[in-house]
């Protein structure tokens, strides 16, 4: 039998510009903003589920999120905006910025929360790990996320545990305080109990974010 609940999280960057723009909505749950606003997609992360011809969210099957080719279901998509152009040279027009992607990784930490999600290299991974592991899939040489502008030394093998170990601490955070936040909501549907959605993670350097590496 399915399980009938979100068990893994594909984070990518949408190759696009600072803001989520319709594509954006209409393929990840998810899409955070240069400026680091939260964007909720057209559907929420249950409609990934696919379960007797209808998605939790009341959607007819195979009306879903589609961010990740060969895996989507039961798979929550995040995007963050930038990465236009990307190219060998490693100049971008909009590459991704450091607050926009602590944001994202306070997101990613706010859904394993909500939905009882580890966070593993099976569980939590960018679109370039998934292709990696998966090349009989249309994911195969995806390339986000295989570079984090800001951190110019780290090599396309190492972006994936190093999002997880942020995502890591930001879990530890949530679950020491246990309580999460209310969120960012999608569009209503009809019909259906609405699940929790996280809140936009804060931004702000307080004492209880978790400490950025430099
Ligand atoms: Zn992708």
């Amino acid at each position: 039998m399915m399980s009938q609940t979100l068990k893994r999280i594909c984070i990518h960057w949408t190759a696009g510009g600072v803001k989520a723009n319709d594509l954006d909505r209409s393929h990840y749950h998810f899409t955070v903003e240069q400026d680091a606003d939260i964007i909720a997609g057209n559907l929420p992360p249950e409609s990934n589920i696919p379960q007797n011809g209808v998605s939790l969210s009341g959607q007819p099957e195979g009306s879903y999120m589609a961010h990740c080719g060969g895996g989507n279901s039961f798979t929550i998509g995040i995007s963050l905006c930038g990465m236009t152009g990307q190219n060998p040279n490693k100049t971008w027009k909009n590459p991704l910025l450091r607050s926009q992607c602590e944001t994202g990784f306070q997101l990613v930490a706010q859904l394993c929360a909500i939905y009882g999600i580890p966070v593993t290299p099976d569980t939590v991974y960018s679109h370039y790990e998934f292709g990696l592991c998966n090349p009989s899939t249309p994911s195969a040489g995806k390339i986000d996320i295989s570079v984090l502008p800001f951190l110019p030394s780290l090599l396309p093998n190492q972006v994936g545990g190093y999002i997880r170990g942020r995502v890591s601490a930001y879990l530890a955070q949530i679950q020491k305080v246990g309580q999460h936040k209310p969120a960012p909501q999608h569009a209503p549907t009809t019909g259906v109990n609405k699940p929790p959605v996280p809140a936009k993670p804060s931004t702000s350097r307080s004492s209880t974010s978790a400490p950025v590496p430099r």
